[in-house]
């Protein structure tokens, strides 16, 4: 039997997970697999890299996932990676939002952008009595008529008002999504939220009832984002796509290989790489940010490069300092801060990774991360790693005290990472979806469509895997159906 000539283009997660569902499922039908990984940069891993200084671990881009979606935990366990991972603290899962220059305790029981009682809300520091009394306010403001997608800040101002927006909600979505919330699709990024107001008249009464049953009294224990769920492995993120690289066949792995053109010619897909090398693939992915897809599909898919490019990115840094624990006057009660975009800081986020996890750093030595950049303070992407270094060091020692210099450094920029889902983007991702149906043997996949997160990026790439082999003649169960190959070769 002919093997299947498999080209991935990109050895980020979603590249790499891409990879290691083809060649199970491949195994699994005794299909003869060609597989190739091509990386345009000298390492496997995308914006995931883990750095070591001496005893301290330091994560330049995510520094973990959210484990209550499978897709991560899972691949770990496949991968024999299962024991390493490890959570949150206890203890300290608890985090910080900057006021009027004040870092305050996330109060208890807030899910996101919304309190899950009433105790709750008038418990917070973060508003107002007349932000809480707005907030409040939620449980007696009917469901909007219109069905159509709408921003984050359009429906959180319509629920919850100005106050809520400005110091709860913009924070806590600028974590996850780096994005404007004025921009920011509800529907592909928090349903949940239309889905409470549509079958409940009240994101705030949804809550409660949800707080009701088992599973939501987990949720009502958890401060804001709920870092007790976080996930990360005890050798650092940079593990998971090292183990995966590392199950690639021997030679399957090409870094420093950039894809220059890509042709569809004779039924096959060829992708030339920079130095005039060609590849020949019955199945191509691409598993790259969409702006890069767009641009190799320039010639050969047009409209779908075109919708592809529709799809906005937004840069990130993140700057890694190592201080004495003596240098830092702040308790380190807790994992880390947000900060609002109306406190006009250049951060968007700090933690106490030392504190976060274990095995970042020694005893007496502390690892403190800086998260800089997205969409709302696009103008940290022209800074170079000294001025990122220099800008987060200021405003950390404003923020938490510190004296003297770091005793060490890392400054990483990530232009043009992270996708924005703004309003409309499930139209978007569905023309996408539309125009690839008609594109046999071509993958699309990556961040840019289901989800921006680790397991999102995992599972999508897992999909688009099972799907391609099954048009490719492989059932998921790893029968081949004869038919099909015969039909493929016609
Ligand atoms: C700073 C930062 C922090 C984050 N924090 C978290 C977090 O804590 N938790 C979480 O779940 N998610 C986090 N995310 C999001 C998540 O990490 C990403 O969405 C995900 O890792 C993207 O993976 P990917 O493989 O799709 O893309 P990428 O990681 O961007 O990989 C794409 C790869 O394609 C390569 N490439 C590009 N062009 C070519 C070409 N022409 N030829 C060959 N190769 C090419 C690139 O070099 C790169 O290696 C974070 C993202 C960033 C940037």
């Amino acid at each position: 039997m002919d093997p299947l000539r498999v080209v991935v283009v990109g050895a980020g997660i979603s590249g790499l997970a891409f990879a290691h569902r083809v060649q199970a499922l491949a195994a699994r039908a005794r299909r003869p697999l060609q597989l190739s990984v091509l990386e345009a940069s000298g390492h496997v891993g995308g914006v995931i890299r883990t750095l070591r200084w001496g005893d301290c671990l330091l994560e330049s881009g995510p520094d973990c996932w959210a484990g209550n979606k499978p897709a991560g935990v899972e691949l770990c366990r496949e991968l024999g990676l299962e024991s390493d991972l490890i959570g949150t603290r206890p203890g300290v899962r608890r985090s910080f939002v900057l006021c009027d220059g004040v870092l305050q305790r996330l109060p208890e029981g807030f899910f996101l952008i919304s309190p899950m009682s009433v105790r709750a809300l008038l418990a917070t520091p973060l508003l107002s009595p007349l932000g809480k009394l707005r907030m409040g306010l939620e449980l007696l403001i009917g469901p909007r008529a219109e069905t159509g997608d709408e921003s984050l800040a359009a429906f959180v101002r319509r629920r919850f008002g100005r106050q809520a927006l400005a110091r709860i909600a913009q924070p806590m979505i600028a974590g996850i999504y780096t994005a404007d919330p004025e921009k920011l699709s509800l529907q592909a990024t928090f349903p949940q939220f239309h889905e409470m107001e549509r079958t409940h008249g009240s994101v705030i009464r949804a809550l409660r009832a949800k707080a009701a049953d088992a599973a939501g009294a987990e949720l009502a224990r958890a401060a804001g984002p709920r870092y007790g769920m976080f996930v990360t492995l005890k050798q650092g993120m940079g593990a998971l796509p090292g183990a995966l690289a590392a199950q690639l066949p021997p030679g399957a792995l090409r870094v420093n290989s950039p894809v220059a053109e890509l042709r569809r010619e004779f039924g096959l897909w060829r992708a030339r790489l920079g130095d005039g090398d060609e590849l020949a693939a019955d199945v191509l992915c691409l598993a790259l940010p969409a702006h890069a897809s767009a641009r190799l599909l320039g010639d050969s898919a047009p409209e779908l490069s075109r919708a592809l490019g529709e799809i906005e990115y937004a840069g990130a840094a993140v700057v890694n300092f190592v201080f004495e624990r003596g240098q830092i006057r702040h308790a380190m009660d807790g994992i880390g801060a947000v900060i609002p975009a109306a406190e006009n800081r250049r951060l968007v986020a700090f933690s106490f990774s030392s504190v976060k996890f274990e095995g970042r750093a020694p005893a007496g030595r502390v690892v403190l991360r800086a998260f800089l950049g997205g969409a709302l303070r696009p103008e940290i992407a022209a800074l170079d790693a000294a001025e990122l270094t220099r800008v987060a060091l200021e405003e950390l020692r404003d923020l938490v005290g510190i004296s003297g210099q770091p005793l060490y450094s890392h400054a990483a920029g990530h232009r043009d990472a992270m996708a924005q889902y703004h309003v409309g983007h499930r139209g978007r991702v569905e023309r996408i979806r539309a125009q690839l149906a008609a594109r046999r043997g071509l993958c699309v996949i990556g961040n840019a469509f289901d989800g921006v997160g680790i397991p999102d990026c995992i599972r999508g790439a897992r999909e688009a895997a099972e799907s391609a082999l099954r048009q490719a003649g492989m059932s998921e169960t790893g029968q081949v159906s004869t038919s099909q190959l015969s039909a493929d070769r016609l």
